[in-house]
């Protein structure tokens, strides 16, 4: 073994190294930041390793060498410029994006190895290579599409079109994969005329499956995709001959597998439903649906929402997308500080789908120091909810929509919500009465218990701070 070889098999088993521990930390709230930045590290072992290899690699012209560099170096700064701008409101599409530039990645790796590789004679032997780039190119493909299609619709610039939620889309999607199988079959038997089939059929499949889905379903295709992208790059691993990269491709590939399966159970759905059932209810990818007719809505001031938690012994904080937009989580937190001085035992509600990304609550109540032990998960905190005196819905809508458990005609119907209706006064904070993102009515806020308390998150909580110190709440302790 030369020590080049050495050298490089050293780097990644530290680089697979960091990147389990990674993983794994990030399964914690409070070593997620750490956990991410190793797995940056991880990662920038695996970047070094590569150029390490390919130095030691005769077939490695240096300009090929000064490319990859330039590469890296380019997508390093473009990643931590867009990471650095993005909103936390507009992570998903993010995670959406990179998801497909990952897919795009492993694709174009497989194309180059089988188009321009020197290596064709070891390719024309080889079925496992063969079988890789055939598998590399259908998944990168898939993802690519999907992922660029799941993030159109998550900025609201795509709703899906009738025809595409009619039964019709069904065997359009099944003649484009019998396409990709027949592609992937003669590129396993050594033709190469299957390659471009094979590009534009899984490429095509991915908008197809992709196009139908919506609503609340969107949480699920994300992780599922961001699996896809693990998958893929694990097969471009076998392409390249880069055991680092089957092993890391795999570990996202598994990792995003359990999440979708957390994301399913969290919903009630099956994968199965959530990838042939298409779009549930109105298609409200962009958020702005209408919420339909209210009759009977109590609203009320923030005066009177004062008094009703100065009396309180126990109350529960729902926060929900509408907390996230208006950035309150600092107010929130003022709030709740002054009420827990005042003997008031506050707990937060965290539904696994609120706000547009799994853990998006998590993070934006991390952010304001909410001690992680008063977060309580939705299946902990429902049967505390008659108990509960007062329950504060901040920008929450669907998560609190009793339809899913009572209108079997609703879209919603199925997926698991806070049961806040329980509780003996709920107030609900949002702008309007304009619709969450699966655009239906909420039958919460025509219940007798139900007061809104109309405005933006943080001007409400803003003045009920002013309110409650006016009460002399938070003065003591
Ligand atoms: P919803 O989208 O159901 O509702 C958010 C509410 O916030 C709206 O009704 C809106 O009403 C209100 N709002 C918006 N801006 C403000 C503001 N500045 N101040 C106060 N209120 C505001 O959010 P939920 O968190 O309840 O539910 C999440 C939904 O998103 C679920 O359907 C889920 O499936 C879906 N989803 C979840 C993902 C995830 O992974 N967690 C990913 C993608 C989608 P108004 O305009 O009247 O103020």
């Amino acid at each position: 073994m030369t020590f080049t070889e050495i050298l490089k098999y050293s780097i990644d088993l530290l680089a697979v190294l960091f990147l389990a521990l990674g993983i794994k930390g990030l399964s914690k709230v409070r070593s997620a930041r750490e956990a991410n930045r190793l797995a940056a590290v991880a990662m920038t072992l695996a970047v070094f390793g590569v150029l390490v290899n390919s130095l030691g690699d005769i077939g490695i012209s240096l300009t090929a060498w000064l490319w990859i560099v330039f590469g890296s170096v380019i997508g390093a700064c473009l990643g931590a410029i867009t990471a650095k701008r993005v909103p936390m409101t507009a992570m998903p599409e993010t995670v959406a994006l990179f998801n497909g530039c990952g897919g795009m990645s492993s694709l174009l790796v497989a194309l180059a190895v089988a188009l321009f590789s020197n290596t064709t004679a070891q390719l024309e032997n080889g079925l496992v290579e063969k079988i890789s780039i055939g598998i590399s190119v259908f998944v990168g493909a898939i993802t690519f599409t999907g992922s660029i299609i799941a993030m159109a619709k998550l900025q609201g610039w795509l709703s899906t079109p009738p025809w595409m939620q009619s039964k019709i889309r069904h065997i359009v999607n099944i003649a484009l994969f019998v396409l990709a199988l027949i592609a992937f079959f003669e590129i396993s038997i050594g033709g190469d005329r299957g390659l471009f089939l094979l590009v534009i059929s899984s490429s095509l499949l991915g908008i197809g499956v992709t196009l139908p889905i919506g609503g609340a379903d969107m949480p699920v295709v994300i992780s599922l995709l961001n699996s896809y992208s693990g998958v893929a790059a694990a097969a471009a691993g076998f392409v390249v001959r880069s055991q680092l990269l089957i092993v890391a491709g795999a570990m996202v590939g598994a990792a995003g597998l359990i999440l979708t399966q957390v994301m399913c159970n969290g919903m009630n759905r099956s994968l199965i439903s959530v990838l042939f059932g298409g779009a549930i209810g109105v298609d409200t990818s962009s958020g702005e649906g209408t919420a339909g007719e209210y009759t009977n809505i109590t609203s009320c001031s923030v005066e009177e929402c004062a008094l009703t938690l100065e009396a309180a012994e126990r109350v529960v904080i729902v926060p929900g997308y509408g907390l996230a937009v208006a950035q309150a989580q600092h107010t929130l937190r003022e709030v709740t500080r002054s009420l827990e001085a005042n003997g008031i035992n506050v707990t937060y509600a965290i539904h696994p789908v609120a706000g547009r990304m799994p853990g998006h609550m998590n993070v934006l109540l991390a952010e304001a120091d909410v001690p992680y032990e008063q977060l309580k998960e939705m299946d902990v905190i429902n049967p505390e909810f008659p108990a509960t005196d007062v329950v504060l819905v901040l920008g929450a809508n669907d998560v609190v929509n009793p339809q899913a458990k009572n209108n079997p005609s609703s879209p919603l119907y199925g997926m698991p919500v806070l049961d806040v209706q329980d509780a003996r006064t709920v107030f609900v904070v949002k702008r309007g009465m304009s619709a969450g993102y699966s655009g239906i009515k909420n039958d919460l806020f025509e219940l007798t218990n139900t007061s809104m308390v109309f405005g933006d998150a943080k001007k409400v909580l803003g003045d009920l701070l002013v309110e409650l110190k006016e009460l002399g709440i938070g003065s003591k302790g």
